[in-house]
């Protein structure tokens, strides 16, 4: 078993995010969200002097830094241990972790888009413990998102991590732009997937993943 820390560069991906690094702390960036929400506020015409409004300002800040959009700084990038493949001879088995919950924010209109993540991989000499698996999902959820973009960030690290060439992701998700504005469908979702090595070239390991 050996720990593993990405690099920066270890998180960046073929689907690369649109991000700006600046130097601020995140005692800065709470500092200065809060005061932009609580521009906000005022202007949508809210009494920030209320009780329950109070803290609101501040309380979305950290949300955002803390929580929701932590994923937008590498440091928070999961530690990870690879570990040697148990059972090496069982070449070509197929590895599969199936209804990965996951909370996005849509970047279009900072409203939630929740699904589930389904990954399957071939392993190529080590694997890592499965619950891994969920952080690195949930990691590249908590950033505003795109879900295409989301499917390939995880594929992609995955594929970088394993060490392997056959590797598939695939999402589902319902988007709440869609449901609470515009067309004001809840019943609707998006499926998104990755594939690479042989589970997109094997039309049998596909359909097994799909089924
Ligand atoms: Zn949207």
């Amino acid at each position: 078993m050996s720990a593993l820390k990405l690099p920066f560069s270890a998180a960046q991906t073929s689907f690369p995010h649109p991000l700006k690094t600046n130097n601020l702390s995140d005692a800065e960036k709470i500092a200065q969200i809060a005061s932009h929400m609580a521009s906000v506020l005022d202007i949508l015409g809210l009494d920030l002097s209320n009780d329950s409004l109070q803290k609101t300002p501040e309380r979305i800040a950290k949300m955002y830094v803390q929580e929701i959009f932590s994923g937008l700084d590498e440091k928070n990038f999961p530690d990870l241990s690879l570990l040697d493949d148990p059972a090496p001879e069982e070449t070509g088995r197929l590895i599969t972790i199936k209804n990965i919950r996951f909370c996005s924010f849509c970047e279009h209109h900072f409203v939630p888009m929740i699904g589930t993540a389904d990954v399957a991989y071939i392993p190529n000499g080590r694997i890592i413990g499965l619950s891994k698996i969920n952080r690195i999902v949930r990691y590249f959820a908590k950033r505003p998102q795109l879900q295409e973009r989301l499917t390939h960030q995880i594929h992609d690290s995955l594929k970088m991590i394993l060490g392997t060439d056959d590797l598939a992701v695939s999402i589902e998700a319902k988007h709440y732009c869609v449901a609470i504005r515009g067309i004001e469908d809840d019943n609707s979702s998006t499926a998104t997937y990755a594939l690479s090595g042989r589970l997109e070239s094997d039309p049998q390991l596909r359909t097994e993943f799909f089924k």
